[in-house]
């Protein structure tokens, strides 16, 4: 897998694993065992401590690579010889449930394990490479609470759109963004909103990433043959108030949570769509007909996920003239002061601290509707949004590079939505 270095820069940071570093300056148990198990559980440890989403085990050429990801970002902690890799490997497979001998196809597994008092689940991808067998997993912190929706980032008036959208009781809310821009987070951040109601709330999700108390989920599951339109059209049969969808990626699926929010239920999904008028074409490419887009459709939002500036450690310059340029190709005026990322001990050096997201919020008028009944493209939809007068990904993305939470170079690196900030300004 390529991995450009700009998407994925690689830095090693003994600050992310002291525990694990620490496991491997300790000697052999007697008898020349390695410390494998006491090994794994530190670099559990660490990886708790930092909150990472996966640990990766990567043999390559000449030793074998153990890895975090923070942040979206991957982090080289230490490199070991390839037996020593080779017994984590084994431990992680062991754990997860996955046959110890040699794999000749990746496998999947899972594990519960409680670890430096949080609650793990562990989804353990293992694959066969020319180095050796490497190991994925994905960490997620079931004893970490549902993010309530204010502190997502998302603008004020945005919130209280989203927060008026569950009395409606009708019609689709969409989230939109490419692969890892958060989508999940938002989705149970609303959902956590409706728990409090007395309403009825079913779930179709592959996989089921959280348990919520009060609300009925169900997990797809192809090897089984239960699909996505399947089960939507079962848990339909519920009666529920509200219904969410994982992803609509599929012709019938779209199909079956667009009939279901025309009809009086409200349905609350993900899409792979740029923007929040993206969603429009995206569901046409489902074969979805304009005039049922338009009755189902209520709101979309759109989102990326941005890596927030340390607190302890942001430093502060005038923009210089680089940045200058690109404030202006984009219609806008710099900021006197720009933040930057520097690196401390309470953010392990990367400058960095956790995640935020950026926002757009598109609720949808009569002309919007009328438009994509029209069959209007992306680009009239898109001056409909500018006219109702949506903040735009470009216009968040401003708005908290001033504010100093985030860097101006996170929001450069995301390419995309420049564009819009651009586009905006004839
Ligand atoms: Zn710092």
């Amino acid at each position: 897998m390529a991995l450009s270095a700009r998407n994925n820069p690689r830095v090693i940071e003994p600050r992310l694993a002291p525990r694990f570093q620490a496991m491997l300056r300790t000697l052999p148990l007697p008898g020349g065992e390695p410390r494998t198990n006491e090994r794994a559980e530190a670099l559990l440890a660490d990886a708790v401590e930092w909150k990472a989403s996966d640990i990766h085990i990567e043999p390559g050429a000449e030793e074998t690579r153990i890895r975090l990801r923070m942040d979206g970002l991957v982090h080289d902690v230490a490199a070991v010889p390839h037996a020593s890799g080779a017994q984590l490997v084994a431990f992680f497979k062991t754990l997860s449930g996955i046959d110890a001998t040699a794999l000749a196809h990746p496998e999947h597994g899972h594990a519960r394990l409680d670890v430096a008092g949080a609650r793990l689940e562990l989804r353990t991808t293992v694959a066969p490479t020319v180095d050796g067998e490497m190991v994925g997993v994905r960490l997620l912190d079931t004893s970490r609470p549902v993010r309530a929706l204010d502190e997502l980032g998302i603008a004020e008036a945005d919130q209280k759109r989203l927060q008026a959208w569950p009395a409606m009781r009708t019609g689709l809310l969409v989230v939109c963004g490419p692969v890892g821009a958060g989508k999940t987070t938002t989705l149970y951040s609303l959902l956590h909103q409706l728990q409090s109601l007395p309403s009825s709330i079913v779930t179709v999700e592959d996989p089921v990433e959280r348990r919520l108390d009060g609300i009925t989920q169900i997990e797809v599951n192809s090897r089984r043959g239960l699909n996505f339109p399947e089960a939507i059209r079962a848990m339909l049969r519920m009666d529920p108030d509200f219904l969410l969808v994982g992803e609509i990626r599929d012709p019938a699926s779209a199909q079956v949570a667009v009939t279901a929010a025309a009809t009086g239920l409200a349905v609350l999904s993900t899409l792979h769509a740029r923007d929040a008028v993206g969603a429009v074409a995206a569901l046409r490419n489902q074969g979805l007909k304009n005039w049922e887009i338009g009755d189902a459709l209520e709101m979309c939002m759109a989102q990326r996920l941005v890596r927030r500036l340390c607190l302890q450690c942001r430093t502060s310059a005038a923009p210089d003239d680089v940045e200058g340029a690109w404030f202006q190709a984009a219609g806008r005026v710099p900021p006197s002061l720009l933040w930057h990322p520097v690196g401390c001990d309470a953010c392990a050096g990367t400058g960095f601290d956790s995640r935020i997201g950026l926002f757009e919020l598109w609720h949808l008028d009569e002309i919007a509707r009328q438009l994509i009944l029209d069959g209007a493209d992306g680009a009239a939809l898109e001056k409909q949004a500018w006219r109702q007068g949506m903040v735009t990904l470009a216009d968040d993305a401003m708005a908290k590079v001033t504010a100093g939470v985030i860097s101006l170079s996170e929001v450069r690196a995301l390419g995309g939505i420049s564009h819009s900030a651009a586009g905006r300004k004839e």
